[in-house]
């Protein structure tokens, strides 16, 4: 059995930088790309398998053709998302609403919760998590009145630092960031703030509403909770493990083993290269390790962010 290799896809945006392409490598054009959804099987970014067996099929339609492959998890859609985001410039202020504000008011989409592990950070960069205001009457009458240095929380932020961003977090990463994120399948984001930018000569639309709706105050700094027992591999580092994934770092330096003890795994190289059961992995691949494959042998110099779904 095989990994599952996928193609990543591409975003412009007008925060967007270069560094996809000269730190990743990845052949592509443009100079604000700014997301590379690496393991996505959402409708705005659907992943093509790279080789193999199921070659040039969409993670979508894999998904739903061969839940085999992926423990016959519950989850009518695949459930997670992986992404990596180079900000040039800071992106905008926003907050996510959770599954049944959603599920209400956006279709029956899911909610997002998602975290970020900070692949480089330029010196002093900062970023936004969290608001000053004390209550949720305060949080309403500081975005109407814009009082945006007071009410955004804004704290240093350096390569290796994570963060968990559960919804009703008001969140934003800033210029001269790039960041790994893994997060619920959803696109649903409110837009609280956009620096008064304007996209195509005109600004960007903002939800004021909905995220005076959903924001929670006042906000609470959290540590990511985390559960051991979730694996036998305790030869990596738990990020965070929540209702909806749990999250490792894995830094490789020889040889390290694993066993296949989750639905399936997803699996981002940050870092180096070497190879997964002799089939060669370098920096920027990313892949699944699908239901049944047994046992993993990692080689090599390399660093990756693995994550599962919660089942
Ligand atoms: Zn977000």
């Amino acid at each position: 059995m095989d990994i599952i290799r996928l193609e990543p896809v591409f975003k412009q945006m007008i925060w967007g930088g270069t560094r996809l392409k000269t730190d990743f490598n990845y052949a592509i054009d443009g100079d604000a790309v700014g997301e590379c959804w690496g393991i996505s099987a959402h409708q705005n970014g659907d992943c093509v398998v790279k080789d193999g067996l199921y070659a040039g099929m969409h993670l979508s339609s894999l998904y739903t053709e061969h839940k085999e492959l992926f423990g016959n998890i519950k989850s009518e859609v695949f459930p997670l998302l992986t992404k990596i985001i180079d900000a040039n410039n800071d992106l905008s202020i926003q907050v996510h609403p959770d599954d049944d504000y959603a599920k209400e008011h956006e279709n029956g989409s899911l909610g997002k919760t998602e975290c970020w592990y900070v692949l480089d950070a330029k010196e002093d960069a900062t970023i936004v998590i969290g608001h000053n205001a004390s209550s949720s009457k305060e949080v309403k009458e500081m975005i109407e009145q814009g009082r945006w240095s007071d009410f955004i929380r804004e704290i240093p932020v350096k390569a290796g630092d994570f963060f968990q961003i559960n919804p009703g977090t008001v969140h934003a990463i800033k210029g001269g960031t790039l960041i790994l994120e893994t997060q619920q399948n959803s696109d649903v984001t409110y837009r609280v703030y956009d620096y008064d930018r304007l996209s195509n000569g005109k600004p960007r639309q903002l939800h004021v509403k909905q995220s005076i709706d959903v924001i929670k105050a006042p906000f609470v700094p959290e540590t990511p909770n985390k559960n051991p027992d979730i694996t036998a591999n305790k030869n990596m580092d738990q990020l965070v493990s929540c209702p909806y994934y749990t999250v490792w770092k894995n830094s490789v330096s020889g040889e390290k083993r694993h066993v296949m003890d989750q639905p399936f795994m997803l699996v981002s190289i940050i870092n180096g290269k070497g190879a997964i059961n002799n089939s060669p992995i370098s920096k920027g691949d990313h892949f699944i390790i699908p239901n049944g494959y047994g046992n993993i042998l990692y080689s090599g110099d390399m660093e990756m962010i693995i994550s599962t779904p919660a089942y």
